[in-house]
């Protein structure tokens, strides 16, 4: 679909599973046509395809817990197949299909200063318009299953503790390497660097590509700084072909052009966003166990106008749940465009 450029809609749903669904067709119902609906996946219910089993059957009372449909979607109980035949009649039937961009990633939605959502894409293959689109309103329905993206070659089970997807486990003086070329890649490297509480850590940037070129400006200035003053060694324009145990217990990685060299940590940034970064990075309060701090009624975040619901704030996540949450979102978002 080709996106008119600076497009404002009413509300930009992240997330195409249940919550995201059902938020599009409660949104349609209170009036609200002008939306759109991303999915990192192919396809909605990329989770149900992905999770259950080939002919599970789709309970409504999920782990015991009894739940009653309070909005306007519900589903009968039927197997996985039959489920997903269900949501794409419902979806056709309420005229929402059109509404759906797929295959992008958002890594995180930041307000601009006229109020309006912007949203940032975690790749480079953006469809025609769509990175334009700002939003007045935003549901976030990203489930729990999200998870960083990981390297082809094998993690040996001996150095796997050594082997992060953040710097939280970074002590002072260690030797880090961080691996990837983005945005979060060159944070996670200069951020090293400048960290007060780790003056002693020696920082490697490795990327396959021997320049830097999808940081944003800011990130290329600072990483290249750094690499250019020897802060940050420089380990580019080739990538990493396996990964051992090194004599003395560290990590030895085998690099494809024939060295190799030893770290106490490698650090992935590889894109693939998890729930709790994409909350974070989008300003969202996070409590105990990472579930974000929300309006139990309106599922409104501390960000206003952004929402959050289904399995994100939910332990014991369920369909009917995120039907009825997408229901109350939905509900409080009318309430406000009147
Ligand atoms: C094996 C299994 C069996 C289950 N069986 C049942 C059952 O029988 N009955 C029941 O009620 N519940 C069941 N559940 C739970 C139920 O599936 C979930 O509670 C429900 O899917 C939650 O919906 P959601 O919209 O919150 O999240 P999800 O279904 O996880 O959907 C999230 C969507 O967001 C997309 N997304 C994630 N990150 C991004 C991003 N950064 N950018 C763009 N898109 C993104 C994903 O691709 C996905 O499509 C089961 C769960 C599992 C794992």
């Amino acid at each position: 679909m080709i996106h008119e450029n600076g497009k404002i809609v009413d509300i930009a749903i992240i997330g195409a599973g249940p919550g995201g669904m059902a938020s599009a067709i409660e949104a349609k119902l209170a009036g609200i046509e002008n939306i759109i609906v991303i999915d990192k996946a192919p396809h909605h219910n990329d989770m149900i395809h992905k999770f259950y089993k080939k002919g599970k059957r789709v309970d409504k009372d999920w782990m015991g817990i009894k739940f009653e449909f309070t909005g306007n979607v519900s589903f009968e109980e039927c197997s996985k197949e039959e489920y997903i035949e269900q949501m794409e009649v419902k979806l056709q039937a309420a005229g929402v299909l059109d509404k759906f961009e797929y295959n992008h990633d958002i890594i995180r939605v930041t307000k601009n200063e006229e109020g309006l959502f912007e949203m940032i894409f975690g790749h480079d293959d953006i469809a025609e318009g769509i990175e334009t689109i700002r939003a007045r309103n935003v549901i976030l329905s990203v489930g729990r299953m999200g998870k960083p993206n990981r390297p082809k070659y094998k993690f040996p089970k001996e150095i796997k503790p050594m082997l992060n997807f953040n710097l939280s486990k970074v002590q002072n003086g260690e030797r880090v390497m961080i691996v990837g070329g983005g945005d979060t890649a060159g944070e996670y490297a200069y951020g090293l660097v400048e960290l007060e509480d780790m003056p002693d850590c020696v920082v490697t940037l490795n990327y396959r590509k021997a320049e830097i070129t999808r940081m944003n400006p800011i990130n290329t200035e600072m990483c290249s700084k750094y690499l250019d003053n020897g802060k940050l060694i420089n380990k580019m324009g080739v990538d990493v072909e396996s990964l051992e145990q090194s004599e003395s217990g560290k990590i030895q990685v085998n690099f494809t052009d024939g060295t190799s060299a030893e770290y106490d940590r490698a650090v992935y940034a590889l894109g693939g966003t998890t729930p709790k970064d994409l909350l974070v990075n989008s300003g969202v309060k996070t409590g105990e166990w990472d579930v974000p701090v929300y309006d139990e009624n309106t599922f409104e975040t501390n960000v206003e106008g952004l929402y959050t619901i289904g399995d994100v704030v939910t332990d014991q996540g369920s369909i009917a749940l995120a039907f009825n949450h997408a229901s109350d979102a939905v509900k409080s978002i009318a309430s406000k465009l009147k």
